[in-house]
């Protein structure tokens, strides 16, 4: 630690995202860039604590005091490749982690933590620019051959790891493009897609295939794929969105947040998009269902294509700002979370359930729905519905309510893998699952996630393979 002082006189800075009144008009990312003079002020106020909680909390256990050190002494070469050491992809973390090593830091005790995700951010943007980024292919091949199933960030991670211990290594992805929900959920204005294809262009160069438009179990039976393949790692997410079903539920303009996202990440692609299934917010009264990120994004979204008002709600009650004593330091906090795309406008309302979708000429108007209390019994939390109702306009309608369990249909079904008791697939701790030679990672395994973890359980599995396939 360079300056051991430096907390006490230099207070946190963020670089803070671009206006509203310019962002709204564009869909490129929102958050801005310090200095390089003011990053490293900003990573010299890491302690380097004797017991450092944020390494503690990141699911990756990046080093956070090391590179903070290294960032502050300018040494950004060294910093990122301390970075690369946990973590294969900081420039994806650095931008949408949740960052709960910033939650975890000593500092958040005053309210100040460490910018230890923009400095994340900051390190690999520098590191890309001078070329720090290079190709790291294997020296040795050992001739094992290894599927990867989907191209999220698991998929990428897995991928990775394995190719530079020497394996070949084919990723077969069903979409047109590689990156799973960071390519088609996340919004470019949170994560820019050329982030993602030039690390596809480092993956490549490392001896990697690509086969995308390629549905495992669907296009290619996964039995072919079980037979040319020592091993196979699935890695494809959770796909099956969460539904509800008042009455109503199929009338026209009710959608899942996940065929408006990907279809508006296809459009800003130029992929090839069904005309008589475009979804747009312009003009439109738009109710989100499910207060999280998802919907969070689809409220950024509708902004931006010119929705005339944006209603969020959750079932949930609104959870406390600032502190929240149920989730004290160094604990993951329980906090009211407002996005850059909350501040673009939008109205935010909690403890309501859906209780009917009401139209006219099959199309949605309006959605009824119903306060709720939750009562606390025996540490069981109960939903109460108290009578009190209200209508809310809505031409359309993002159902944002997470996802059950990745899709069973297609080429788990095929495989025959079985099952945990939230529908995931069920796997040892060595990522196994029941069927010989078939491994599982990612959001497939434990269900939707971050991408934070989604990378950490990319390297374990990878490492999982790794054994097995050698000893
Ligand atoms: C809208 C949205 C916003 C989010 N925002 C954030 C955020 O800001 N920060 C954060 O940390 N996390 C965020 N998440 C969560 C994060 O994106 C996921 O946890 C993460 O992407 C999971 O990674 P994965 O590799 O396990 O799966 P995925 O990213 O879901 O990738 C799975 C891939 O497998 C492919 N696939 C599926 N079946 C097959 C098949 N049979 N054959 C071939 N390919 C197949 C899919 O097309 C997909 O590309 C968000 C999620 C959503 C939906």
């Amino acid at each position: 630690m360079g300056n051991p002082k430096a907390f006490t006189y230099i207070p946190r800075k963020e670089a803070g995202y671009r206006p509203v009144s310019e962002r709204i008009y564009d869909f490129g990312e929102v958050e801005q860039t310090l200095n390089r003079e003011d990053r490293k002020l900003q990573a010299s106020r890491c302690m380097d604590c004797g017991i450092p909680f944020c390494h503690w909390a990141c699911p990756l256990g990046n080093k956070m005091p090391e590179w903070q050190d290294l960032i502050y002494k300018g040494k950004w070469k060294e910093g990122v490749e301390v970075l690369h050491e946990t973590n294969n992809f900081p420039d994806f973390t650095g931008r949408i982690c949740p960052a709960p090593c910033e939650k975890s830091c000593v500092l958040a005790l005053h309210d100040a933590p460490v910018t230890i995700r923009e400095n994340e951010a900051a390190v690999t943007e520098v590191a890309f620019l001078e070329g720090m980024i290079k190709p790291q292919p294997p020296k040795t091949r050992t001739g094992k051959k290894i599927a990867v199933i989907g191209s999220g960030p698991a998929g990428l991670a897995a991928a990775q790891q394995l190719n530079r211990k020497g394996h070949w290594v084919t990723v077969f992805e069903k979409d047109q493009h590689v990156g799973g929900l960071m390519r088609y959920g996340i919004p470019n204005f949170k994560l820019n897609k050329n982030v993602i294809d030039r690390r596809i262009e480092q993956l490549e160069a490392e001896g990697i295939i690509f086969k995308t438009n390629t549905e495992v179990g669907v296009s290619v039976p996964g039995t072919q794929i079980m037979n040319e393949f020592d091993a196979v790692c699935i890695a494809i997410g959770a796909g099956k969105p969460r539904d509800i079903s008042p009455a109503g539920r199929e009338l026209k303009g009710i959608h899942f947040a996940m065929e408006y996202l990907s279809q508006a990440n296809q459009l800003i692609m130029g992929e090839p998009v069904d005309e008589r299934k475009l979804i747009n917010a312009k003009g439109k009264h738009v109710l989100v269902i499910g207060g999280g990120d998802t919907g969070s994004d689809c409220v950024g979204t509708a902004v931006r294509q010119g929705a005339a008002a944006i209603t969020q709600i959750e079932i949930l009650p609104q959870p406390p700002a600032g502190k929240n004593p149920a989730t004290p330091w160094p604990y993951y906090p329980n906090i009211l979370k407002t996005s850059s795309s909350h501040l673009e406008g939008c109205t935010r309302k909690w403890s309501l359930n859906t209780r009917q979708f009401t139209g006219k000429n099959g199309k949605v108007t309006e959605v009824l729905v119903e306060e709720v209390e939750w009562k606390n019994e025996n540490g069981k939390f109960t939903m109460v519905p108290t009578g009190k109702t209200e209508t809310i306009k809505a031409d359309l309608v993002f159902l944002a309510l997470g996802f059950v369990h990745p899709v069973h249909e297609g080429l788990l079904t095929e495989l025959g893998v079985a099952f945990d008791g939230r529908g995931n697939v069920a796997t040892d701790k060595q990522s196994r699952s029941n069927v010989a030679k078939v491994f599982a990672t990612g959001d497939a395994q434990i269900g939707a996630s971050l991408v934070v973890r989604a990378i950490a359980l990319g390297r374990k599995v990878a490492e999982d393979i790794h054994s097995t396939i050698n000893c």
